[in-house]
Formats: structure tokens, sequence, C-alpha cells
């Protein structure tokens, strides 16, 4: 049943056969039953088999599968762009489609350098991040990540970049230090950053809303966003949010950053986007971005084959409708909120849990070897690749990952069920998590 051609991502030993998608969950070919508790990697917003997403599907294809963009446009796109720009931050724009988050971020990082040549300031080009970001497996999404793992053998292909801190009460607050001026503290490391580098040689501020992959639904303290504008705004630099994890309501607002009170100059979007169903993705950017580019060239000098893929678009058009028109925000709110309560109710006291965290239907659940002292379980026990395994085993499939931050970071499990989770599949959810932390830290001692 499991080929030899095609290229394993992890050993395929270990791999089931994925047979069908139903609700919240998905069947393998043996019939076992998973709760999709991370919709994979947040991008199952809607489940398995939203019917309204299938239809649109179909009928796109007997219509018009493709139509290459050098061409044409077609109405889904038109359509799709207009309904996500209708509701994006405000001086949001313009939308560009691609297939992928990392393509996303690709054409938000070639946006920003070609708008800074276009104005006359072409020695700008340094991307500041954060350590603990993830933006993507391309050369330049890559450079811009301050995830080690995965740079490791690529390290000396990347572009310069520089990481500053993240915004991390849990780990970083210092005793006496209020919520508010940490935050302060932490944004002003920008500042010191652009002065370092030189300001007019850096060309944007990219970092996720409330990061996902490396850190576990990770969001900010009150006042660090504004604070983050603010310095970008004094030095013309652009601020650029990754949202393809957290965006498209799965924070309970449509974009994260609204919860933040700024708006970013390129934001960039995927998983939630096409909910699984198609691959899609998209940069959206202000006006002034746009006109640079019209006024200058004409054209962005970018573009990949696949760029408002109909079918993609239709797909996408319909998530966004179910997400909108239904209000699944809303929803995802009120889901967050029980599923927020029943994870404090079950491992709030863990001794091994250190800290609950996130926003709406995206919670991260650290763990630590000691709670007061914080201190990470050792690399070697593997307590993510663990739970991993241990919660499909138990019919759960959730996103546990290995602290990365200089040994300070504990593992950590990423919980992003779809907005259709019913109460008692959160229940269950919490139940099946909390018996893989336990059966996890017991068997790996
Ligand atoms: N940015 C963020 C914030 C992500 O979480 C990811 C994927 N985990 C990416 C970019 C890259 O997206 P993709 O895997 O679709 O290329």
């Amino acid at each position: 049943m499991i080929s030899k051609s095609v290229f394993p991502r992890h050993s395929k030993a270990d791999l089931a056969v994925a047979s069908h998608g139903d609700g919240c969950f998905i069947v393998d070919k043996a019939g076992k039953r998973y709760l999709d508790a991370s919709g994979g990697a947040a991008v199952s917003c809607l489940g398995h088999s939203d019917d309204s997403v299938r239809r649109a599907m179909i009928k796109q294809t007997e219509t018009l599968a493709f139509a290459h963009t050098s061409f044409f446009t077609s109405e889904p796109a038109e359509a799709l762009a207009d309904l996500l720009i209708a509701n994006a931050p405000k001086g949001v724009t313009r939308a560009y489609f691609v297939s992928s988050g990392s393509e996303a971020v690709e054409a938000a990082l070639k946006l920003a350098k070609q708008y800074y040549v276009e104005i006359g300031q072409p020695e700008r080009h340094r991307i500041i991040s954060r350590r603990q970001s993830y933006h993507g497996n391309t050369l330049g999404a890559l450079a811009a990540g301050g995830n080690v793992w995965r740079r490791t053998f690529f390290e000396s292909m990347l572009a310069e970049t520089s990481l500053i801190a993240p915004c991390y009460a849990y780990r970083d607050q210092q005793a006496g230090e209020s919520e508010y001026d940490y935050g302060q503290r932490v944004a002003n490391e920008l500042e010191t950053e652009i002065l370092a580098v030189g300001a007019d040689k850096v060309m944007a501020f990219l970092a996720e809303p409330v990061v996902g992959a490396t850190a576990g639904a990770l969001a900010s303290v009150p006042g660090y966003f504004t604070r983050i504008r603010e310095i970008c705004d004094k030095y013309g630099v652009l601020l650029i949010l990754d949202e393809v994890m957290c965006g498209m309501g799965r924070t309970g607002s449509f974009f994260a950053c609204e919860q933040d009170h700024i708006t970013p100059d390129i934001v960039t979007i995927a998983k939630g986007l096409g909910a699984g169903y198609q691959p899609i993705g998209a940069a959206l950017c202000t006006d002034a971005i746009y006109d640079a580019i019209a006024a200058g060239s004409g054209f962005f000098q970018h573009g990949h084959t696949y760029l408002g893929h109909p079918v993609a678009c239709a797909a996408s058009l319909a998530v966004m409708h179910r997400i909108l028109d239904d209000d699944l925000c809303a929803r995802v709110r009120q889901q967050g909120d029980l599923l927020n309560d029943r994870l404090h109710a079950r491992l709030g006291q863990h001794p091994f849990v250190g800290d609950i965290r996130g926003r709406g239907l995206f919670r991260g659940i650290e763990l630590v070897h000691d709670r007061a002292a914080k201190t990470p379980f050792a690399r070697e026990r593997n307590i993510a690749g663990t739970i991993k395994k241990k919660a499909l085993d138990l019919g759960l499939i959730c996103y546990p990952m290995q602290g990365t931050i200089n040994g300070k970071q504990g593992d950590h499990v990423l919980i992003a069920p779809p907005f259709i989770i019913a109460d008692a599949e959160i229940d269950q959810l919490v139940d099946l998590l909390g018996t893989a932390i336990d059966l996890s830290i017991a068997s790996s001692a």
C-alpha cells in the first residue's frame, strides 16, 4: 500500500494512510478515527468535509480549471481579492495570490524590496525579525526566520538578517516589571537594531502577531505592537505581519493584528485561506506600495505559474464566505474560551505544564521539567516527539515542537482545531491530550 517512490517526510514505517475526512476527524485506511486538534498545522479551519467548499471547487473545475495570469484574470480571483480587502486592516488595499505560506512571505519580501528601489532608496535591504519565528522554508523566507533547526543545513546560503527578542512574557518578563513595561522593553530592541544596522539600510520588520510553530501560540503583551509600529514609522521601515498561521479567524478576529490594534504595510496569509481544500496564500499590501510600483516599473518583478489559480481561489472564496457570513470568528472566540477553560482545568496545575496560552482556537502548552524554575526537559527525552506519537496512537492529531532558544524554551504543543469543533469534541481533545502528555513524560523518564 505504501509506495517507495514518494519522498518521505518522516520515517514511512510510522505513517498511516489517510482515507477520508469527516468533520473534525481524519479516518485512516484501517478505519481508525483521529480527532484533528491542530488542523494539521493550523490549516483545516472548516474541518475535512465542508460541502459548500467542495461544491465550489467542483463547479469551478467544470467551468475553468486554469488560465495563466499573464493572459487572464478570473472571476474567483477578482471576487476573492475584493472580499479579503473589504475585510482587511485599514489601508491594506491590494491582494497578490500565490500557492503557499512560504511563497506569500517571499512575495512580501520582494514587494518591500522593489518598493524601496522604486522610491529611490535601493540601499534598504535588511530584514529584522525575531528569534522565535518561522516564516517558511524557501531560501528568502528561511533566512528571515529564527528557527535554528530548520536553517541548519542551509545557513551558508541564507541572506544576512537581524534577529531580535520575541515578546515572550512567560520566559523573559522580569520580577517587578509590569507586563506593559516588559512589552516596551523588548519592542525597543527593534530601535536598537535599526540604529546598529543603520536606519537607511533597514527594509522591513517581519513578525507573526501570534507566533505559531516555533513557540506554541505565543501572543504579545498589550502595547508591544503599538510600539513596534511607532518605531517602524519613525525610521521608514515597513511592517510585514506574517499571518500565515494565525490569520483568517484563527485567533477570534479575521486578522490577528486587529487585536493588537495596528495595521501592517504588508500582511501574508495562507493556511486558513484555503482551509486545506486547495493550496493558496496571499500577500496583501497598501496603496503606497502598490502605487510606487505602478508609477515606477509598472509591474511587480515576480510571479509563479499558479498565481491566482481559479480553483484555489474558488475554494478559498467559499471558505471565506463560510467564515464571514456565518460569523465563525464569534464561534472561535466562544469555543476558544471553552477550550482554554478545559485546558486549565485538566492541565493548569499539572506539575510539568509551565504555561497555557494563546487566543481563540489557537492555543499552546509549554511543558517544563521544573514548574517553579521553568526548566525545560532535556532535549534527549524528546518529549514533543513522544507526545506526537502517543497522541496519534490515542487517535489525536496535535502539533508538538521541541523548544529552540538556547535550551531556554520548553517543549510545547500547539492546538488549532477546526472552528466547527463541538463542545463534546473539545472535552475529548483535552482528555486525549492530557493522557498523551502523561504517558509521554512517564515513558521517557
Ligand atoms: N509563515 C508561518 C507563520 C507559518 O507558520 C508557515 C508554515 N508553518 C509558513 C510561513 C510557511 O507556510 P508553507 O508551509 O505553506 O509554505
